[in-house]
């Protein structure tokens, strides 16, 4: 197979890591998925089920990539390339696992966080192509809002990400690990679905049964998703009231069930004045589980096309 160029992204979650080649134009040649191994015989640690599967990925495509992007979940430092997340992740794949990577691999390493991964994937080649601004939302474990402006990444002080799904949306609600309260992302994350359910019902749930309960018309389940909807406008209400973008793309394992809430968020979005209806595209993202790594085989193109392994490329500061 002629496949031209290629660009590795890799997408570091705490419970999945995916590895896709990417050509030139967004086209995903070969992509893979695999539980991360928190706990690995190999002495390079899950850092070496990392390298297995980057070494899979160039076994398959037959050539070396022009450059890779690792996304990963949580703070992670663009500019020295570092990983900073001891919560979710296993301890070598913490610290400056960019460098790390690229001394292994012989080919420049950009990292960039999930969210804005995604973000910037979708922007590029998924369903806010050709939009100006986007601002994408990942309502997985957590919620993760990435925003893109103009194809690059939207930072803030000292280059960081902004945690937009820990901002509060009920000062008087439950604590958050992040030492918040009335988090978002503790009402409108995938995971919520599930513990709603669990409060509703007494026993335990996983969000995928509660969908399945709610086609099937159970009244909790409707009335769990009933409230899932109401969360999650409140949130992308504030979002696109601090935003306006012109497209938000909703992505997560609960959008393969985005008939059970998103006509819900739509419409009571359209109820506040600041939403003009129909004027803030709000969409399901075309990438699904892909959308992270192809995104972070995006910032590798970025970066290497410019030239810069500071990823100067990628990300753009919201000056006015
Ligand atoms: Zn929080």
């Amino acid at each position: 197979m002629t496949h031209g160029d290629w660009w590795m992204g890799i997408d570091l979650g705490g419970t999945n890591l995916r590895v896709s080649a990417v050509g030139a134009g967004g086209a995903v040649l070969a992509s893979r998925a695999e539980d991360v191994l928190h706990h690995t015989a190999d002495a390079a640690g899950s850092f070496g089920q990392v390298l297995a599967a980057a070494a899979k990925c160039v076994a398959e495509l037959g050539s070396a990539p022009v450059a890779a992007g690792i996304g990963a979940t949580g703070p992670v430092d663009v500019g020295a390339r570092s990983i900073d997340n001891d919560f979710t992740l296993p301890p070598s794949l913490n610290g400056p696992v960019g460098a790390v990577l690229e001394r292994a691999l012989g080919i420049a390493v950009a990292a960039i966080n999930d969210a804005d991964a995604a973000a910037l994937a979708e922007a590029w080649c998924g369903v806010a192509a050709g939009a100006q601004s986007c601002v994408s939302v990942t309502l997985g474990t957590g919620i993760g809002v990435g925003q893109v402006r103009d194809g690059r990444v939207v930072e803030g002080r000292d280059r960081r990400h902004a945690e937009a799904g820990h901002h509060t949306i009920d000062h008087r609600g439950l604590r958050c690990a992040c030492g918040g309260r009335g988090c978002w992302e503790l009402s409108a994350s995938g995971t919520s679905i599930g513990v709603a359910m669990e409060r509703l019902t007494g026993r335990r749930w996983r969000g995928a049964d509660v969908a399945a309960a709610a086609r099937a018309g159970d009244a909790d389940a409707l009335v769990v998703f009933d409230e899932y909807a109401t969360a999650v406008a409140a949130g992308l209400g504030n979002v696109i009231a601090f935003t306006e973008p012109d497209v938000v793309v909703l992505g997560g394992g609960v959008t393969e069930d985005a008939a059970l809430f998103l006509p819900a968020v739509r419409e009571r979005l359209s109820a506040w004045w600041i939403h003009d209806p129909g004027a803030v595209r709000i969409e399901v993202g075309a990438l699904g589980w892909r959308a992270g790594s192809v995104g972070a085989a995006r910032a590798a193109m970025l970066v290497s096309g410019a030239g810069a392994r500071t990823a100067t490329a990628l990300t753009a500061r919201n000056d006015l």
